[in-house]
């Protein structure tokens, strides 16, 4: 008969999820983590799992893992649309295909003691006198309940649980279109990490990520606001192929070739986060609006989310209560530790949107790389 009942059931195994899962079954909590795919699976991304993630790797035992299947860039390169370039240096961020390196996050999760199943497909919650009490899921062909004291939404950008739970935001504004193709032949090979704010496109970016380990290709792709997108005449291919033909940064990608399709998916930024906790659930990472708003990292983000939530959890576990008040000291946390940055990075979001101004914010910073290094590198 298939075990139905557990402490806590994480929906979702990417670096959100799969950080939860490791950070509870650490603590002895008997925890179920599940996802909809078989992984290794594909994420569209530009692949930079960001140095504020990087304590948390070391301390889940799983840091030294990620370096070996990836590459840590010296640095970050941004550019502003007047071509203004600014440059931190980079601490213990990496680059790793997400294939590879969310496999190690879930892995490491099952390592640490998470029980982990995939093709588990959640499709409603289960909710009794106005608390989360599990998941609905089909499951090895099967449609049924699971149950547990708290639900953690990890799954992504359109998250089901948030939609369930009600809590589920979708701002144009602040809900960003990002896609991405890797190519083979930068000359000279990339390095850095780059972000280039073009003026063809603005407020619109391009990012490449280098990836020496994989046949040095060159993750390269965009990222604009879906109010933005909606006014332009380019598509995001074609954002691309202008900032390739015509900035100086672009140059090195002229002879370079696309060795992959175009992928993208929807990415909902800090600049919209509000409540993302309930009776018995609580939100990480995309699903609760935690992507970074300047540059989308959201992978980090997802794992400090984790972080708080997994504390919180566990508090409730030991008192015993999975009321919106206990677990609305999830919200307290993430607000204290992680809403500072957000919000700075949002006003850097808003600032991009002029041109003039972005560029006087970067002509302002060029000479301080260690401004740029505490917001992107460090
Ligand atoms: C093109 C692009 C480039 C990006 N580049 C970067 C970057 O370089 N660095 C960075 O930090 N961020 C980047 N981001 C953002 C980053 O990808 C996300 O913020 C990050 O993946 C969030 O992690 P997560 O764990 O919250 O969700 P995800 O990584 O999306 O994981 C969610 C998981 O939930 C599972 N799931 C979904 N629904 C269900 C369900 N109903 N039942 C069971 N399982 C379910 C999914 O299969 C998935 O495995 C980029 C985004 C895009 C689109």
């Amino acid at each position: 008969m298939m075990r139905a009942q557990w402490d806590v059931i994480v929906v979702g195994a990417g670096p959100g999820g799969s950080t939860a899962a490791a950070r509870l079954a650490q603590a002895g909590v008997d925890v179920l983590l599940v996802d909809k795919e078989r992984f290794p699976r594909e994420k569209p991304c530009s692949d930079i799992y960001g140095p504020f993630g990087a304590r948390t790797y070391e301390e889940l035992g799983v840091y030294e893992r990620l370096l070996e299947a990836g590459y840590v860039y010296p640095g970050v390169l941004l550019s502003s649309p007047d071509y203004t370039a600014i440059y931190g240096a980079n601490g213990k961020g990496l680059t790793c295909p997400r294939r590879v390196g969310d496999n190690i996050l879930k892995e490491n999760a099952s390592r640490l003691g998470a029980e982990v199943w995939e093709e588990f497909w959640v499709h409603d919650l289960v909710v009794k006198d106005g608390q989360v009490r599990g998941v609905r899921a089909k499951y090895q062909g099967e449609f049924r309940d699971y149950r547990c004291d708290v639900v953690i939404g990890a799954d992504g950008s359109h998250s089901w649980v948030a939609k369930r739970l009600g809590l589920f935001v979708d701002d144009y504004d602040q809900v960003y279109l990002a896609g991405r193709a890797y190519w083979r032949g930068c000359s000279p090979p990339l390095r850095d990490v780059e972000v280039h704010y073009d003026p063809s496109f603005n407020p619109g970016f391009v990012c490449l990520s280098p990836h020496p380990g994989y046949d040095d290709v060159v993750n390269m792709g965009v990222g604009i606001q879906m109010s933005q997108y909606g006014r332009l005449s380019l598509n995001a291919e074609e954002m691309v192929e202008k900032f390739v033909a015509e900035s100086p940064h672009g140059e090195k990608m002229r002879g370079a070739e696309r060795v992959s399709d175009w992928t993208g998916w929807r990415v909902p930024s800090a600049g919209q986060i509000g409540k993302n906790y309930a009776a018995g659930a609580v939100l990480v990472g995309d699903a609760g609006n935690f992507v970074e708003p300047f540059i989308l990292e959201g992978v980090a983000s997802a794992v400090r989310s984790a972080n708080y939530a997994a504390r919180a959890v566990l508090a409730a576990l030991e008192e015993r209560d999975f009321s919106e008040d206990s677990l609305s000291r999830y919200g307290e946390k993430w607000e204290k530790k992680m809403g500072p940055q957000l919000r700075a990075l949002q006003g850097m979001a808003v600032t991009a949107a002029d041109a003039d101004a972005l560029n006087g914010l970067f002509g302002g910073l060029k000479d301080d790389p260690e401004a740029v290094s505490r917001v992107f590198g460090e």
